[in-house]
């Protein structure tokens, strides 16, 4: 099932893409949480955390997010975060992890 993020990934619904590789597609999310708030997606759809496959190239999320940090100058720190299921406020059923900095965050996250 095509989620509102793979038609972010297939152009089909514009973003602002701030970054891609070939195991990821990044972009501003459209209800920033932080001055710097920007969503991680695989290109692979994965429904979230919990269907994570045991192999993969899932380490391509964390170094997207460390790039990304570098990019946009984040120097002073950043939080990224995976909202699993409906406790955690998932909305899009497609994993993503979200990068969030450019303020203090407070600790712990609602
Ligand atoms: P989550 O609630 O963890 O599933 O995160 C989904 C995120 O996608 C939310 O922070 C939304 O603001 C964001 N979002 C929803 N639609 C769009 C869109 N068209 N472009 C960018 N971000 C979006």
């Amino acid at each position: 099932m095509a989620t509102l993020f793979t038609k972010i990934i297939a152009r089909e619904i514009p973003a602002e893409i701030v970054f891609e590789n070939e195991h990821v597609v990044a972009f501003k999310d459209i209800a920033p949480q932080a001055p710097v708030h920007i969503v991680i997606v695989p290109r692979q759809e994965i429904p979230g955390l919990s269907t994570l496959p045991d192999a993969g190239d899932h380490l391509a999320i964390l170094n997207a997010a460390k790039t990304i940090a570098e990019q946009l100058g984040l120097t002073s720190g950043y939080r990224l975060v995976i909202n699993q299921g409906e406790d955690a406020g998932q909305t899009v059923p497609h994993l993503h992890a979200h990068l969030l900095g450019g303020r203090k965050l407070s600790w712990p996250p609602g």
